[in-house]
């Protein structure tokens, strides 16, 4: 099998998709000659082959990543110049914007409008807004006695695996890069296997923006495999995830063997509520399109909206009108497409299933609720949900409690604001959480009561390069983005002086 595969993209594009693992900035096969399938989730169709890395390969890039944290031309290049690097990174992405997002909506399934303003615009964002950072992360000096002084070192953690999931696959790579480059650290990347073809052509564009060999190493290969041999090996410093809240204890054990540093962004089943005085336009907009949008793949999905009882009827009515006029499901290349298909067929009947079950537990189906079977014949086999809302739900169903990520939503109603902080806190995650209120005090009494690592007002999914990211109880441990999004990528080194040995 060749590096390279020659492919036309359904969007007309023809390109050259790397598939080996690239190491050293060279792409190779991996060493048991093992790959991993790129499909169409809008076809069911393979794309392509790429190959999948063995615990042997992941050791290889481990081994890269060593050796560049400790080469002159990574450790001792200045921070304004590492800052240059990532600012050409960014260009060049800037440049093959659309291929990457074409990529991206073909793997993944999500719109290529999606893929092209959201994921692309925040993974460049991401890796521009770091560049800045890199020759602007300082320690201290302390004052302590008379005759003696401290100062800080902010230096990199070391070796850092970093292992990513599907739903948004290149931001979620700018945002583990970005920081992880900032503070001199080098790295060794997974994609998923569900979507492993754009990192691939990120990874090219790595090498020609000139950054030096090994510093960073992107593979592709099975989350228990690969996954886990990164995980585990023992020179990688610091461990970065986003995924599943399963996943995450899994790796929580393994990295414990090596007492690994680790940042972990998992599920969630983030709350909405909209007060009797809200905006109910707005209220429905951004509910719609906080459970709707990317499918409903998101881990900060506002999959639970909470309405005051007695605008719940409005709210219904209006909601099941925005689903009707706005979620056009479609393939990725239909610019009136909002919902594209599910990532996998596993994902898919997952969502299925939990749609099922909603309905055996007794709640109500108000709208949606199976598969979605598109007219055109190409498309027939494609991984296609109907968004689905269920009313009527109770504090014990799994379909209210447990994370499904597709566009299913439960909507329940509230008397007092007292009982709806209650319902939103009753979760074992606590990632995003909003609140619609015309009320400024509520709305800022509220956001200090949910248990969530970040509250929208007025709003659903704002996400920003300068704003932290991360999740309280199940939904993460860390900050990711903005300035909290450094300390996850540097340690701290005290250095004592003693200016008094002449007393
Ligand atoms: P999902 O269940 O939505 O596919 P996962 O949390 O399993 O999400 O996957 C997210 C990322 O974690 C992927 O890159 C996957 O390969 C990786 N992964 C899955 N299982 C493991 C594991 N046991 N060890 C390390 N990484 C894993």
């Amino acid at each position: 099998m060749s590096l390279f595969v020659p492919l036309t993209t359904p969007n007309g594009y023809q390109y050259d998709q790397p598939r080996g693992l690239f190491i050293n900035n060279e792409f190779v096969p991996s060493s048991t000659g093992q790959v991993i399938e790129a499909v169409d989730p809008a076809t069911a169709l393979p794309i392509a082959t790429v190959y999948a890395a063995s615990a042997d390969d992941v050791d290889k890039a481990v081994q890269a990543a060593y050796k560049a944290l400790r080469d002159p031309s990574w450790k001792q290049l200045p921070g304004t110049e590492r800052g240059a690097l990532m600012a050409r990174l960014a260009d060049l992405m800037e440049r093959d914007r659309a291929l990457l997002a074409t990529i991206d909506a073909w793997d993944n399934g999500k719109p290529y409008q999606v893929a092209y303003n959201d994921d692309l615009g925040e993974a460049i964002s991401t890796v521009r807004y770091y560049s800045g950072w890199a020759d602007k992360t300082f320690g201290q000096t302390i004052s302590t006695t008379h005759t003696k002084f401290a100062y800080t070192l902010r230096q990199p953690i070391g070796v850092v695996g970093q292992i990513i999931p599907w739903n948004y696959p290149l931001s979620m790579a700018l945002w583990k890069l970005g920081p992880a480059l900032a503070c001199g650290n080098t790295v060794v990347i997974k994609a998923a296997e569900q979507t492993p073809l754009s990192i691939l052509v990120l990874a090219r564009l790595i090498k020609e923006a000139g950054f030096p060999a090994g510093v960073v190493n992107v593979i592709n290969g099975y989350g228990r495999e690969a996954g886990a041999a990164l995980v585990q090996h023992k020179l990688v410093d610091k461990v970065a995830f986003t995924g599943s809240t399963g996943t995450a204890r899994e790796i929580m054990k393994m990295a414990a063997g090596t007492l690994k540093n680790i940042t972990l962004e998992t599920g969630g089943k983030s709350p909405l509520i909209v007060f009797k005085d809200s905006d109910l336009d707005q209220a429905v907009k951004w509910s719609h399109f906080g459970i709707m949008s990317n499918q409903g793949q998101i881990c900060t999905a506002t999959s639970r909206i909470f309405v005051h009882q007695d605008i719940l009827d409005t709210f219904l009515q209006k909601f099941k009108e925005t689903l009707t006029q706005t979620s056009k499901i479609g393939h990725q290349w239909d610019e009136t497409t909002y919902q594209g298909p599910q990532v996998t067929r596993a994902q898919y009947d997952r969502i299925l299933s939990y749609i099922e079950l909603g309905k055996q537990e007794g709640a109500t189906v108000v709208a949606g609720g199976g598969a979605f079977v598109p007219a055109s014949k190409e498309h027939a086999n494609g991984y296609f949900v109907q968004p689905t809302v269920f009313t009527n739900v109770t504090d014990s169903m799994r379909i209210y409690r447990e994370e499904i990520f597709g566009p299913v939503v439960v909507i329940r109603s509230f008397a007092t604001e007292e009982e709806v902080i209650r319902y939103a806190n009753d979760s074992e995650y606590g990632l995003g959480a909003a609140v619609f209120t015309k009320d400024i005090e509520r709305a800022h009494r509220v956001a200090a009561e949910i248990e969530a690592g970040m509250v929208w007002i007025n709003s659903s999914q704002d996400c920003d390069p300068r704003v932290p990211f991360g999740g309280v109880k199940q939904s993460g441990i860390g900050r990711e983005l903005g300035e909290a999004g450094l300390e996850a990528y540097t340690q701290v080194k005290a250095v004592h002086v003693n200016l008094g040995s002449r007393l």
